[in-house]
């Protein structure tokens, strides 16, 4: 089938885009029947190694900060926040919470993958942010399940090997848990096995993004955001290495045929924060409609990398499971410290091209946002690269203007004219 492309627009409808779909159809069922027929179910944050959970025959996993940012994606995430605000609960909390507190609370209802399978295990970690812990409090306490929390310590530098066997002593004492809980035994060579699968899986994702290099970009930061579920939701299975080997391959032929998401593509831009969930074709879209193009993203490029850089961790300690998990525990941007963040921006933007930057100041997640002000001062001063930050929340649309969002991202783009103006003369 012809791909449908629109000049116009800035995300592509493609092969990969129908592929993707399949995956997480099969996978939501998948998750449904085998909890339906006894499978025992875990809760898990993002950053939880869900590859342990492969080393038992039975034990299934649900992320519901995945199916928040999908219901948000699919204009259910204002719905699901507003049952959550009805219960009580903040506006001020994060939205993937209040989606995820609004759809539980509601048994699933308007949720498009009818919510997530009750938990026997919630497992939530602490360095991405400390909400996460409360937010899967509120299960403990409504549901009376038992909550696992990992306590994997912020960065300010490279993580010490001393941090590391306090997280593998961790993951040990999850895996015990898990065979107790479940009854069933544990086997470390499906561990490893899956672990293979999300580094290659992991390292075909990492192909596909870098296709941003190319001038004009080959990708949208957009589609990157799209793309990264199955990383969340599917990790450690041979079918999504499969289907990230299949996207960077397709995206790469069609830069070799010069198809571009822009094709008149005059400003490289980076995002600094979580994707917009509600915004995704609309924002990408008119962006694309001023010849620019956002083409990377912080969210996205930190995949599969640690601390203080967006470059792929090629060691795994493929021997030791539980130490190579460890090592990759601060693989997120949340959990680092200012200086690693500058880092790691400073590397994309010389290995991307980076002609401005976009800093998203997030009303949902602090953690994200709080630093960003000296990150943007760090940026103009020591880079020389304009910057503008605007406000959105990740998944609640009501806290988006995008008429102020776009009056800035104007702004940016003159400013990044009258730099090369500058520079001729
Ligand atoms: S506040 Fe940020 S890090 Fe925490 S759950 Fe929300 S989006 Fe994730």
């Amino acid at each position: 089938m012809a791909d449908e492309k629109d000049e116009t627009r800035g995300l592509m409808k493609t092969e990969s885009g129908r592929r993707l779909t399949k995956v997480l159809t099969d996978d939501y069922l998948n998750l449904h029947q085998k909890a339906a027929g006894g499978a025992f179910v875990v809760w898990v944050a993002i950053i939880v190694p869900v590859e342990l959970f492969y080393g038992f025959d039975n034990v299934v996993f649900a992320v519901p900060e995945s199916h928040a940012a999908l219901s948000a994606a699919k204009g259910v995430g204002m719905l699901q926040c507003e049952k959550a605000e009805q219960y009580g609960y903040s506006m001020d909390i994060c939205s993937y919470a209040r989606i995820d507190i609004g759809t539980a609370m509601s048994g699933g209802k308007d949720s498009p993958t009818f919510g997530l399978p009750r938990p026997h295990l919630l497992v939530s970690n602490n360095n991405n942010c400390s909400l996460l812990v409360k937010w899967f409090d509120v299960y403990h306490r409504e549901w009376n399940v038992p909550h696992f929390i990992l306590d994997v310590p912020f960065c300010y530098e490279m993580q010490k090997e001393k941090d590391l066997k306090y997280i593998v002593a961790q993951f040990r004492n999850l895996v015990q848990t898990i065979e107790k809980m479940s009854g069933q035994k544990f086997n470390i060579d499906r561990v490893k096995e899956a672990l293979r699968n999300s580094s290659a899986a992991a390292k075909q994702y990492k192909r596909f993004i870098d296709c941003a290099v190319n001038r004009p970009s080959g990708i949208t930061a957009f589609d990157s955001f799209v793309q990264m579920a199955p990383l969340l939701t599917s990790r450690g299975r041979p079918e999504v290495v499969n289907h990230f080997k299949l996207l960077a391959d397709e995206t790469e032929e069609k830069i070799n045929k010069g198809e571009f998401p822009v094709p008149k593509e005059r400003y490289r831009l980076l995002w600094d924060s979580i994707a917009p969930w509600h915004q995704l074709r609309k924002m990408s879209t008119r962006v694309a409609g001023l010849d620019a193009n956002i083409i990377a993203a912080s969210y996205t490029s930190c995949v599969g990398s640690i601390e203080g850089s967006y470059e792929f961790l090629q060691e795994y300690r493929d021997e030791d499971p539980f130490e190579s998990l460890a090592r990759i525990q601060n693989f997120s941007v949340c959990p680092y410290g200012i200086k690693l963040r500058f880092n790691a921006m400073s590397w994309a933007a010389q290995h991307y091209g980076i002609d401005g930057f976009v800093f998203a100041s997030n009303r949902s997640c602090k953690v994200y946002s709080v630093m960003q002000m000296d990150l943007q001062k760090w940026i103009t001063e020591k880079l020389g690269i304009p910057s503008i930050m605007i406000d959105v929340d990740h998944a609640d649309v009501r806290k988006y203007n995008e008429e102020n969002a776009f009056l800035r991202i104007e702004a940016l783009l003159e400013s990044i004219d009258t730099g090369r103006v500058r520079a001729k003369t």
